[in-house]
């Protein structure tokens, strides 16, 4: 079995209301690990830990880090934030093998001058700058929200140590390792499926990453607002092949961020299931 970690902020909104509730009979389990920002208490809980400023200004620019500010939502984008910077050193560190974070707010639609979309700061490129100084070298992102990763894209548009893959509407592209895999607007889940392992799988081989991080938004699936036709059984198929992935290029290293999607019947669906692929507690479907 995988020791997975689990990392929950919950601050708002309805998509993750029977959470962490819906975690039953997996945080139980001697190889899970949970860190929780808001309902810890007592001893033998694990506390989530925010972004400390001095890492956050040195992905984001002092002015949006500002006008993050004044939203009102600042502490929570940084503790939001702060469980993929938590998990990916606690990875590096030994303590557990992949992770899964439970984000109030989105990691990649946030740039480094600019944020939208539900994102605030990138969790992922926080991780990333803070791992480079523990010396980690190499670190793929693949994304299965719906829509383009314009933040992730402007932060590591020309670090050729970043494999950025993407699938979203647009065309085609490959500059710097950075990759767009259009979805048509109406594709299945063996399409999308077969694109991972044809566009992101053997890319991830050949790059090597000591890392791979994805960018997991359920928005594609049938009726929600980045619908593009996916049953809500596709998600824990691809973690079985993003994980599988992990496992051949870099011990298995995987950390899962919640993204894009807002129905809060197919978020208890199917995280759970992803989770349980992830931790090895049950098949990957
Ligand atoms: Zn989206
Ligand atoms: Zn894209």
């Amino acid at each position: 079995m995988k020791r997975t970690g689990i990392f929950f902020t919950y601050f708002q909104g309805e998509r993750l209301r029977d959470f962490p509730q819906a975690l039953a009979g997996i945080l139980d389990k001697e190889n899970v690990s949970y860190y929780d920002a808001v309902y810890n208490s007592g001893d033998g809980l694990y506390y989530l830990e925010p972004v400390p400023e001095e890492l956050l200004l040195r992905v984001h620019s002092w002015n949006m880090v500002q006008q993050v500010k004044l939203t009102g939502d600042y502490e929570s984008a940084l503790y939001s934030a702060g469980g993929t910077v938590q998990a990916a050193a606690k990875i590096w560190q030994g303590k557990f093998d992949n992770a899964f974070i439970f984000t109030s707010f989105g990691d990649h639609h946030a740039g480094r001058n600019f944020y939208g979309g539900m994102c605030y700061f990138n969790g992922a490129a926080l991780a990333i700058t803070a791992l480079r100084e523990r010396g980690v070298k190499r670190f793929a992102i693949v994304d299965t929200d719906s829509h383009h990763a314009d933040g992730t894209r402007d932060i590591f548009g020309n670090d050729n140590d970043v494999l950025h893959i993407c699938l979203c509407y647009q065309d085609h592209q490959d500059n710097h390792n950075n990759v767009d895999i259009k979805i048509p607007h109406h594709t299945s889940d063996e399409e999308y499926l077969a694109k991972i392992k044809q566009e992101f799988v053997p890319r991830a081989v050949a790059f090597k990453p000591d890392y791979i991080f994805w960018e997991f938004g359920y928005d594609a699936t049938q009726g929600e607002y980045g619908d593009k036709g996916l049953t809500k059984d596709c998600h824990p198929k691809l973690a079985g092949l993003i994980k599988g992935a992990a496992d051949k290029v870099c011990h298995g290293r995987l950390i899962t961020i919640l993204c894009g999607g807002s129905g809060r019947t197919l978020a208890t669906y199917t995280i759970p299931r992803i989770i349980r692929c992830l931790a090895e507690l049950g098949n990957c479907q």
